[in-house]
């Protein structure tokens, strides 16, 4: 199919990083489009609660995403709901091609594709998955009031989910690989002191098993000795961070041995005129507010970016 329209920036992924550089890109007068293939607002359109967004008190993920697609359209953002297929770098112009088959490009490209749920990988993971076994407690967790529930992992989301799980859950066990969790210390001092919540330490799940329809239990290996138990639940609920989606990324794109896009402090990739921000990006912590301050600071740069192509040489059709 032919090419579409020429953009100055082409945005892809539409969460908090996504929108935050579409909102930039608008008010730096780039002639700009976003691409989404799903949830506005991306992962934080499944957070319950978001309590760490500076100036905001309190808020759903889902409305704060509400809010963020809100103020970028405000400035007039182009939002089509379409996934991309692939992006490749050009010279003058790089190119965005979708599922539909359309192609479009840009001068400048805004890659924010965030990440996906790392998988345990371990037998009845996929059988179970979405009876027993999830990935998101604010969209599974309702179905598990009163049973019982394991978690699995050690960072600010386990911890986050097994906190919200312990209000429905008659009883949430943690299980961890390490003897400390990651988790930030705030949290961790909330789920010591949640009655209905146990910590299984040094341990790893090796099966979650069940009756062909739910799940029933999981099996659990202590890792210092090896052995081997298992432990009865309802629920298997899977917090083992996540990895980037950069599946769609152009190879020319540099990454690192965990597949995250490597960037400068711009944002900028290793290809001029290429941005990757948030949760795809390469950085020391994953948070809202941090994928937010990357979209502005990209959509800063991408401007910067077109601006000097535009008034070196007028760009080929
Ligand atoms: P994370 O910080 O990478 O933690 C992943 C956890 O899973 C770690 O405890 C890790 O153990 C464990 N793990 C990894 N692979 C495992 C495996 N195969 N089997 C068992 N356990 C495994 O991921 P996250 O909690 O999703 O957080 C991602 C980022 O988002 C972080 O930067 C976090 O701070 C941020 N976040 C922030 C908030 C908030 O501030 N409200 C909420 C959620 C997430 P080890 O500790 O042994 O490595």
């Amino acid at each position: 199919m032919a090419a579409k329209e020429i953009y100055d920036v082409i945005i892809v992924g539409g969460g908090p990083a996504g929108l935050a550089a579409g909102l930039y890109c608008q008010r730096a007068a780039m002639k700009t489009v976003l691409f989404e293939r799903g949830l506005i607002g991306g992962q934080i359109a499944i957070s319950k609660e978001v309590e760490n967004y500076p100036g905001v008190e309190g808020i759903t993920g889902f409305d704060l995403a509400e809010k963020l697609l809100k103020h970028a359209k405000g400035f007039g953002l182009s939002i089509v709901p379409e996934e991309v297929a692939a992006v490749s770098a050009g010279q003058d112009l790089h190119e965005v091609r979708l599922v539909n088959g359309d192609r479009y490009r840009a001068t400048a490209l805004i890659l924010a594709s965030g990440g996906t749920a790392r998988k345990l990988g371990v037998p009845g993971e996929a059988d179970y998955l979405g009876s027993g076994v999830s990935y998101c407690a604010t969209c599974d967790g309702f179905f598990f009031r009163d049973r019982t529930v394991v978690v699995v992992g050690g960072g600010d989301t386990a911890v986050e989910e097994s906190l919200y799980l312990a209000r429905l859950a008659r009883k949430v066990t943690l299980v961890h690989r390490r003897s400390s969790l990651r988790a930030a210390r705030l949290l961790q001092n909330r789920l010591f002191s949640e009655p209905s919540v146990e910590v299984i330490w040094n341990t790893i799940v090796t099966r979650i098993k069940g009756n062909g329809k739910s799940v029933e239990a999981v099996t659990l290996e202590d890792t210092w000795s090896g052995k081997q138990r298992d432990l009865a639940a309802e629920g298997v609920f899977v917090f083992i961070g996540f990895a980037p989606n950069n599946l769609l990324i152009s190879p020319e794109v540099r990454i690192n041995e965990l597949g995250f896009v490597i960037t400068d402090e711009k944002c900028e990739t290793n290809i001029p005129g290429i941005f990757a921000v948030g949760d795809l990006r390469k950085k020391y912590a994953n948070q809202i507010v941090v994928a937010a301050g990357d979209g502005a600071l990209a959509a800063l740069a991408a401007a910067h970016y077109v601006e000097t192509r535009k008034a070196r040489e007028p760009l080929a059709a």
